[in-house]
């Protein structure tokens, strides 16, 4: 741990007018206020905000940053009060430590809590001040480093996933790549250890097998370029584990085909000289094409700068070059905090840094929250929006959402009535999809009732829900219509005349509530005629042909928008599995097939009758099929299933389609509970040295 003079000192380095005498207070301060308290670690607590003020040092940022940093537990964690706070180190330290505090209020949320409520106090904060986001970044990473104390393996991951979800796409967000991806590095261990355990060992693999090249490779870019004058730094690295893994998500590819894992880095002098070296190393390697980026011509929306190009080494080792100056080295792994590092005769970030400028602009104009959802790239609330009622009432709606699922989450017989919506003052169909910050006002008319064609636009269940709720019971009282014709019938089939009470005491019989039930029963072919009979008059039925069974179906598999105890089953062109938008498609005398939205088959079906269906909440034994092209040789399909039980999925079924002597083509069926449970185990193949292809079929 960092002592008292060695962080004092490490600040007056850079910054020689810093107030030691406050710097000292602080540090005596958080020891005190945190007194005994320990870490999971079993150091003692203040050890933490010493060392994220340590972080804020290899930054060069200003006292004011530093002193928060040290503090930036003392008013959650301990008595400490931010009126004390003020007293001792002035109102900007307070109002920073206040930011920061507010910013660990996201953490003891539940997910939903933190989408509504607590983006807006994130980004309000974050825009007050960038240095609160910077503390906060530097309190996640140093948490994340010691976060194997924790000894429970739950409180690992949760506090793992928060930090892939939320704070590793922050620091992208104001360019911070070195604190990115040792966060992300540190939360994938915890999150997917299968994969990171693949993974590295893949990588430890390849690194004994090819021995230091990347030390090798590295002084071969150097000579190359000395040779032509240029005076050069290269370093080289393997890519991390989670880039390689994510690579191998978002490009559907095999371990095999990311033959780039490793990356170099060339940092030269001038401008000038960083499109001079390009052009050396495009002339001595080959080039991959279409991994050309020039990021210096035109830099990424966070100030990233550099050239980006891939070659093919010697050997058909492939391998990431990127090329760029020193300066804009700094600014790309520090991103924003680089301009905020101290600066001798005043501390005020870089005006001149437009996007530094266009941020801290886009965060203030709240008013376009689109923008800002774009920008800030935190992925739980880019699938909401927010939108409000004329008098100014703030919901919270799935992206999509329409005027109907407005008026429905408003209140639900707001929904009911809806007739047609103004959306900013201007008439709009029912099913424009809203925008951020619309103001929604709904004109509704008290005759007005559900349609049934709202389902095919309405994006919330519980638009769903009371729409289909409405639909039915008009369709209830249809199919009561037609149940009363059909009872006339029956009635006069039989021997003797049946009265109201005889009719309801046939109702019972069958263990339906009433006469109305009874209509609805068979209105929807639920009891047929014999079975009606014999309830009115037992023993007139005879003679009558024995009714056809239904098919039972055979797994657990709650779907919702069917009713309930019609038959159903899978269809066996797509396989569902739960996370797959479905529909249903009734088929005479089988029921209803379910099939994924997107399966080919339905376009045959167009003039059938779709069914809007989603998963139930329990769902257990929903089977997908995969295909996998294994390599021929022994042990592939061993190493295989060992990967669907270390994923506990179940084989249903599993038949060699194609074999030949380089592979073999399989088809499995696996149990699975979700459709991300499927992902994690196409993934986990694809990692797999035993595997040449996976996808689902
Ligand atoms: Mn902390």
């Amino acid at each position: 741990m960092l002592r008292q003079y060695e962080l004092v000192e490490r600040v007056k380095e850079y910054a020689p007018d810093a107030d030691e005498a406050l710097l000292n207070r602080a540090y005596v301060y958080t020891v005190q206020k945190h007194g005994t308290q320990k870490r999971a670690s079993g150091d003692p607590y203040f050890s933490h905000p010493v060392e994220v003020a340590g972080l804020m040092t290899e930054l060069k940022l200003d006292q004011e940053t530093i002193i928060t940093a040290l503090l930036h537990d003392t008013v959650e964690d301990t008595l400490a009060t931010i009126d004390e706070v003020e007293r001792y180190f002035g109102p900007e330290i307070a109002r920073l430590v206040d930011g920061v505090t507010k910013l660990s209020k996201i953490e003891v949320m539940t997910e939903s809590e933190r989408a509504a409520e607590n983006l807006r106090k994130f980004l309000l904060a974050m825009s007050e001040d960038l240095r609160v986001l910077l503390v906060k970044l530097a309190d996640r990473l140093h948490n994340m480093r010691t976060l194997h104390f924790i000894r429970s393996e739950d409180k690992r991951r949760r506090i793992a996933k928060e930090t892939m979800e939320i704070y590793a796409p922050l620091a992208e967000r104001v360019g911070m790549y070195e604190y990115m991806r040792e966060m992300q590095l540190l939360a994938f261990e915890q999150v997917e250890p299968e994969a990171y355990a693949t993974i590295t060992g893949r990588l430890a693999q390849i690194r004994a097998q090819e021995g230091g090249q990347v030390g090798q490779i590295a002084l071969s870019i150097k000579q190359a370029l000395a040779e032509a004058g240029l005076k050069v730094e290269v370093s080289g690295r393997e890519k991390h584990p989670y880039s390689i893994w994510r690579k191998m998500a978002e490009r559907h590819v095999s371990f095999e085909q990311i033959t780039d894992i490793m990356a170099f880095r060339v940092l030269t002098d001038s401008v000038d000289d960083c499109y001079k070296a390009l052009g050396v190393l495009h002339q001595q390697w080959h080039v991959i094409p279409g991994r050309f980026k020039d990021y210096i011509s035109t830099p990424k929306s966070n100030g990233y700068k550099s050239l980006h190009t891939a070659l093919i080494f010697e050997n058909s080792m492939r391998m990431e070059v990127q090329i760029r100056t020193r300066g804009m080295h700094e600014t790309n792994e520090y991103g924003l905090a680089a301009h905020w590092a101290y600066k001798q005769g005043g501390v005020s970030p870089d005006g001149e840094i437009a996007w530094l400028r266009d941020l801290i602009e886009i965060v203030d104009a709240s008013h376009d929250a689109d923008e800002l959802m774009e920008h800030t790239k935190l992925a739980i609330y880019q699938d909401r929006i927010f939108a409000f009622t004329p008098k100014g009432a703030l919901f919270q709606l799935p992206k999509g959402s329409t005027p109907v699922d407005f008026a429905y989450a408003v209140h639900t017989d707001l929904g009911s009535m809806a007739v047609g919506a103004k959306i900013n003052g201007r008439h709009m169909p029912l099913r424009t999809p809203l925008a951020n910050g619309d103001v929604v006002e709904i004109i509704k008319s008290r005759k007005s009732e559900p349609q049934l064609s709202w389902l095919a636009f309405v994006v919330t269940g519980k638009a769903r829900a009371a729409i289909r709720r409405a639909v039915r019971m008009k369709e209830r009282a249809e199919v009561a219509a037609i149940g009363r014709k059909l009872l006339d019938e029956i009635v006069e089939r039989l021997p003797a005349k049946v009265g109201k009470k005889a009719i309801a005491a046939a109702a019972r019989r069958l263990g339906l509530g009433g006469e109305e039930d009874l209509l609805v029963a068979i209105g929807t072919a639920k009891l047929d005629d014999r079975q009606v009979m014999e309830a009115l008059v037992p023993g007139s039925a005879k003679g009558l042909a024995e009714p056809e069974q239904w098919p039972k179906q055979e797994r657990a598999i709650s779907i919702r928008g069917l009713t309930p105890g019609v038959a159903f089953h899978m269809a066996d062109c797509c396989h569902p599995v739960p996370g797959d938008r479905i529909v249903g498609i009734r088929q005479p005398g089988k029921g209803v097939e379910v099939h994924a939205i997107d399966c080919l088959n339905l376009a045959n079906g167009v003039d059938a009758d779709w069914l809007d269906l989603s998963w139930g909440e329990r769902t257990t034994g929903a089977v997908g099929r995969l295909r996998c092209v294994l390599y021929n040789r022994p042990g592939t399909l061993a190493e295989v299933t060992g990967i669907f039980a270390r994923n506990n999925a179940n084989i249903v079924q599993l038949h060699m389609s194609q074999r030949d002597d380089l592979f073999g083509t399989y088809e499995v069926d696996l149990e699975v509970d979700d459709l991300a449970h499927l992902t994690r185990i196409v993934s986990s193949l694809r990692a797999s040295e035993a595997v040449a292809e996976a996808e689902r079929i």
